[in-house]
């Protein structure tokens, strides 16, 4: 692929549990430095298309493409093989995720969170990875938190922790699943503008998200999902002022 082929392509994406198909077919671009943020009703697949995209979930169709490599399989004569382990964790590692439930290490500062993965999978020295930690830590805000424990820290401050220490691991893309849902409202926006300003400083990044304002503001693309397939896509302008499907306009009033 060129360099101005997507840094996610998936095509026709096919996943189930149990014979329950949950995704049906999804088709996704995402370009370098793009928000997109995914949109839809509870159960209608967003989780499981990010964790497939992060290879946490394993597609039973479809192919998806990271920075134009083939995620999870080698494609040989139009036949998917499974990469080994290793190979798969090696392209993980360059996919940032935060989840609804921040998952910090209780028994670790946020300083030590942070470092954890540079040190342990990068192989990054102690000094390097603290100075790199402190770094990113005072980006998202905490610079003067750093020696708090998880339980010290409000949600709105582990979730920024939890931010940070994905960001350690220099990822191409950030997935963030619900990162707000879990908070109590008044904490909401301080992780917002971390995300927003990560959009500005270029991440890409694919968002699950019900705080409409943020993907009105912040996306490029906004994308709806629902039942397993994307609806409708485009523009937040497009999605919100002109919505095409029935399903959309009334996932959308029910919003209002
Ligand atoms: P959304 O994020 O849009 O709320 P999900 O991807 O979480 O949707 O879930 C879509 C459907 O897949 C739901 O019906 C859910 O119960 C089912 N599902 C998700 N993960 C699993 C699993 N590990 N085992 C069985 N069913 C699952």
């Amino acid at each position: 692929m060129t360099s101005s082929a997507p840094l996610v392509h998936t095509v026709n994406v096919h996943k189930s549990f149990h014979g329950n198909g949950v995704l049906k077919g999804v088709d996704l671009d995402v370009r370098s430095g793009e928000v997109v943020c995914l949109l839809g009703p509870s159960g209608s697949g967003k989780t499981t298309f990010l964790r497939c995209i992060n290879q946490l979930e394993t597609i039973q169709g479809g192919r998806i493409w990271i920075d134009g490599e083939l995620a999870g399989y080698e494609d040989r004569n139009g036949k998917l093989y499974r990469l080994t382990d290793k190979k798969i964790a090696a392209q993980r590692r360059e996919i940032g995720m935060v989840f609804q439930r921040f998952n910090l290490f209780p028994h670790k500062t946020a300083l030590e969170n942070v470092i954890e993965g540079p040190v342990q999978v990068k192989r990054l020295s102690k000094a390097k990875a603290r100075e790199r930690g402190l770094e990113l830590l005072n980006r998202v805000g905490l610079g003067d938190r750093c020696d708090h424990y998880p339980a010290q820290l409000s949600g709105g401050q582990q979730q920024r922790v939890a931010i940070a220490r994905a960001l350690a691991m220099d990822p191409k893309l950030m997935l963030f699943d619900e990162p707000t849902s879990a908070l109590d409202p008044e904490l909401v926006g301080e992780v917002l503008s971390v995300m927003r300003e990560l959009a500005d400083a270029g991440m890409t990044m694919i968002v699950v998200t019900h705080e409409m304002g943020f993907a009105r503001d912040v996306a490029d693309q906004v994308v709806f999902m629902d039942g397993g397939i994307v609806v409708e896509k485009g523009t937040p302008t497009e999605v919100f002022n002109n919505p095409q499907h029935e399903r959309t306009k009334s996932f959308l009033s029910r919003l209002r």
